[in-house]
């Protein structure tokens, strides 16, 4: 019996109206929305109820090539780079302002495209989307070089200058979250972007790329293609026009990406790839607090998330009550409607993520893994997946080491801290890693022993601009956010002249020569 589950399975027959209406559907290619140059369509399904939710304009390598040609002619001639930096400054928090304005539009496109709930997109996700954009248009005029001291009596110093034209592209399950990221840096340092957004969910970019016009952003500045990874997005990465590429999405196609580069014009590249993130639960750990930040950790987003904290790790002295209670938790998760009030998990973003995941849980049961609840898809239609426990998880199970994206709950016994440090090690990703614990030395030992980008100690999942994120190991190459976004925009120069009889300075090792 699922409870408040079983109650939202009734209500998903008749599906709530989206409070929005779809304005942008072509490409905004050098500030206007135009047509693919082939005349092809695709369409975006809405995950509630496997129908058509609008169709677009699909772009391809034609229409790559065009939008590259405008990011270059922008960044080569136009005045983005060059323009005073304060100018730049003004524009970005103009978009941010407007992207404030239109929260509640921009929250509900992403909730219709890609199941998330309403409420989570708008309280949870687009506050912070508008802090990217204020936060990177505070760097915009604080970005500088240095002035160096030579042996050689030389006068030297260093420029941070744009890297040029940047082709990034975004996945599915954060699509307003993943335009900020990665839009936000660029822009701020002078960059010229061309834009591919997931085939899944291109619906509020293209809205927010409106709204980018809008606050005075350049023609060709921002240009956002629709379209397929295969097409489109190879494209982008092939291109020898392109010099940067950022990515989020599956390992799989991050190494991809990294070939293409290679291949091409050894574009710089940064990659955030997927995760199998361990949450451990410490010996004197306050039981239903860990049972609810580790519910948090995994099913946050439907599962959906790179971070997600997949292997929760419980130790012995606290394990029969924990995997009693996170059974618990999950049967009173609210599932339903993305825009029901209060309801906590919508949806699987599509048909392709909804039979993987449920794929993935029946090698849980055929491993041997033990089923405490869900298991099975929830209505007759759409794609909801019942928030989902197994317990006596062991570590070569599929569902312990394989990236499940989806509400699947993998728990497993630990009794030592050596032993939970080496086991949550031993994968090929790095992404992140929770503890749960109150012992100062056994946080310490922990947190220093992972290898992992990010390590939550008691909290999960908080994502300030200013921090930075990426990935250890196959989870990814660079970080993002934060200062450390600045480095994946800019190139370094060094501009070095002779001086003509220097005068003495006690910083310089050379007199006069
Ligand atoms: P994906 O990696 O295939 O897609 C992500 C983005 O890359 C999309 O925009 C897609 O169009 C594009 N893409 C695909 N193939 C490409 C190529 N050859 N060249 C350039 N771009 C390409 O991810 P997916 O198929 O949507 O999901 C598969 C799995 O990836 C998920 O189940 C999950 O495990 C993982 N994933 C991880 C993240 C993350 O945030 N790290 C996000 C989405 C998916």
């Amino acid at each position: 019996n699922y409870g408040a589950a079983a109650a939202a399975e009734k209500e998903l027959e008749n599906p709530l109206k989206p409070p929005v209406e779809i304005k942008y559907t072509k490409l905004l290619i050098n500030g206007e929305f135009v047509d693919s140059k082939s005349g092809k369509t695709f369409a975006t399904h809405d995950p509630r109820t496997e129908e058509v939710i609008a169709h677009l304009s699909e772009g391809d390598a034609v229409d790559i090539d065009i939008a590259v040609k405008a990011a270059r002619k922008a960044f080569d001639e136009g005045p983005w780079p060059r323009m005073p930096a304060y100018e730049r400054v003004n524009i970005l928090n103009r978009f941010a302002d407007l992207l404030e304005k239109h929260s509640e539009e921009l929250a509900a496109l992403d909730a219709w495209d890609s199941g998330k709930p309403y409420e989570q997109a708008l309280y949870g996700e687009m506050p912070g989307v508008v802090r990217n954009f204020k936060y990177f248009a505070g760097w915009a005029d604080k970005i500088h070089g240095r002035t160096i001291p030579t042996d050689s009596g030389h006068f030297a110093y260093t420029l941070h200058e744009p890297v040029g034209v940047c082709g990034q592209i975004i996945p599915w399950n954060f699509p307003m979250v993943m335009f900020a990221w990665k839009v936000a840096p660029a822009l701020a340092c002078g960059n010229t972007v061309v834009l591919k957004t997931a085939e899944q969910t291109p619906l509020s970019a293209l809205r927010a790329g409106a709204l980018a016009l809008e606050a005075g952003i350049p023609p060709g500045v921002l240009n956002i293609v629709s379209g397929y990874g295969e097409t489109a997005g190879a494209a982008l990465t092939h291109h020898m026009d392109v010099d940067k590429v950022a990515f989020t999405g599956s390992t799989e196609v991050g190494k991809k990406i990294l070939q293409a580069a290679g291949k091409s014009n050894l574009k710089k590249v940064t990659l955030e790839l997927g995760g199998k993130s361990p949450f451990i639960v410490c010996e004197g750990a306050d039981v239903d607090k860990a049972v609810e930040l580790s519910h948090f950790a995994l099913f946050f987003n439907q599962g959906e998330c790179c971070c997600a904290g997949s292997r929760t790790f419980v130790h012995e002295k606290v394990y029969d009550e924990f995997v009693e209670k996170a059974k618990e938790r999950a049967v009173k998760r609210v599932v339903g409607d993305p825009f029901k009030s209060g309801v906590e998990q919508g949806p699987q973003v599509d048909k392709e993520q909804f039979n993987k995941i449920l794929g993935y849980i029946k090698s849980g049961q055929e491993q041997g893994a033990r089923l405490l609840t869900g298991g099975s898809r929830l209505g007759s239609k759409g794609y909801y997946i019942q928030p989902t426990v197994f317990a006596d998880v062991q570590d070569h199970h599929q569902i312990f080491n394989e990236e499940i994206f989806g509400p699947v709950q993998s728990v497993t016994k630990f009794s030592g801290i050596d032993e939970v440090i080496k086991r949550a090690n031993r994968t090929q990703f790095g992404l992140a890693a929770g503890i749960f614990s109150n012992d100062v030395n056994e946080i310490n030992t922990i947190s220093r022993g992972l290898r992992a980008g990010t390590v939550w100690v008691n909290t999960y999942n908080i994502y300030d601009t200013s921090l930075p994120f990426g990935g250890y190991k196959q989870s990814g190459l660079g970080r993002e956010k934060g200062i450390y976004a600045l480095e994946n925009y800019t190139e370094v120069k060094t501009v070095v002249m002779p001086m003509i009889n220097p005068a003495w300075h006690p910083l310089s090792s050379s007199r006069g020569r």
